[in-house]
């Protein structure tokens, strides 16, 4: 157990998710943690104000991906997890539109929409949508007890909650298996994705967004961009995410890069703008004026990808 703004320092080497190596890395971003406690308001989703923290960021000789090292215990990162705030129910609607808009695209590569698993549900409003969309069956794993606390009554039994692992399900269950937002955050996405590959049927299919290291704001912004995060254990772009889906015997379908909509509130806020207050005032007037509510469908640096088990 950790206790309440305990600091935790981070000892525990990662390994390249791709070529398995500890080590043979250089350091693209030396640690940034000074003068917060790392506590689980550091780990709840799309924080808005105060200082960005994370761990040491490296990349692999071999691979190229880049990944945090070192980082904290995985108990500690469960503990955080579990006890991390759900802080993004304004984008629900934004966020349904754009995941819903995805899972119909799938419709093409599956034979059946019998049973549905997504790993990092938050509170289910995706499972909602692939249950209005005919899924007959829809499952979701969430570590935060928050999110699945505000889960709809007739969706929250459907819920696991914990870290994904393969034994919370029978082998081959699955039509399809989504992960929005998730892959960037495991500790060991290699075990993620080969345990998700034993509870997908055959000829099933998992489709991942998640943040595209090389996006051109990624790239402006470097350090400074919102996607390296403490919370960021591993970040991919088209080549490194390819490698690692079939080092782990996936047959790649798709490399993409996903549209998403957003307010013009919540793109605002990804905005690296200092002095704080300065963005608080402006965001305030975005507010007041209504200006950010206006949804925009746009190529906001993520990555995607669809697999098949072959
Ligand atoms: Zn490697």
């Amino acid at each position: 157990m950790v206790s309440g703004k305990s600091n935790v320092n981070p000892t525990i080497a990662t390994k390249c998710a791709i070529c398995g190596t500890y080590g043979n890395a250089t350091e693209v971003y030396p640690a940034h943690l000074s003068g917060e406690n790392l506590d689980e308001k550091a780990f709840s989703a799309r924080r808005f104000y105060g200082e960005k923290i994370h761990f040491r960021m490296v990349k692999c000789n071999t691979c190229s991906l880049l990944r945090s090292d070192p980082i904290v215990s995985p108990e500690v990162y469960s503990e955080l997890y579990n006890r991390s705030s759900f802080t993004y129910e304004g984008q629900v609607g934004n966020l349904i539109k754009t995941y819903g808009y995805y899972l119909k695209k799938l419709t093409s590569f599956i034979a059946e929409k019998e049973a549905l698993l997504e790993i990092g549900c938050g509170n289910g409003f995706f499972l909602e949508e692939a249950l209005r969309q005919g899924y007959k069956k829809v499952f979701g794993v969430e570590p935060s007890s928050e999110a699945i606390a505000k889960a709809s009554v007739n969706i929250k039994a459907s819920i696991k909650q914990g870290m994904f692992d393969k034994n919370m399900f029978p082998p081959n269950s699955f039509d399809v298996i989504c992960m929005f937002q998730t892959l960037d955050h495991f500790l060991d996405p290699s075990k993620v994705l080969s345990d998700a590959l034993i509870l997908l049927k055959p000829g099933g299919v998992l489709i991942a967004i998640n943040h595209n290291l090389k996006s051109l704001s990624a790239r402006i912004l470097g350090e400074k961009s919102p996607i390296i995060d403490i919370e960021h254990t591993y970040l991919y772009d088209k080549n490194t995410i390819r490698k690692l889906f079939e080092k782990c015997n996936y047959e790649v379908l798709k490399v993409f890069y996903p549209k998403s909509r957003h307010s013009l509130g919540y793109l605002f806020s990804l905005l690296p703008l200092r002095p704080l207050f300065v963005k608080s005032a402006l965001h305030r007037f975005l507010d007041w004026t209504r200006l950010s509510k206006i949804p925009l469908f746009v190529q906001i640096g993520n990555l995607g990808i669809i697999a098949r088990k072959k």
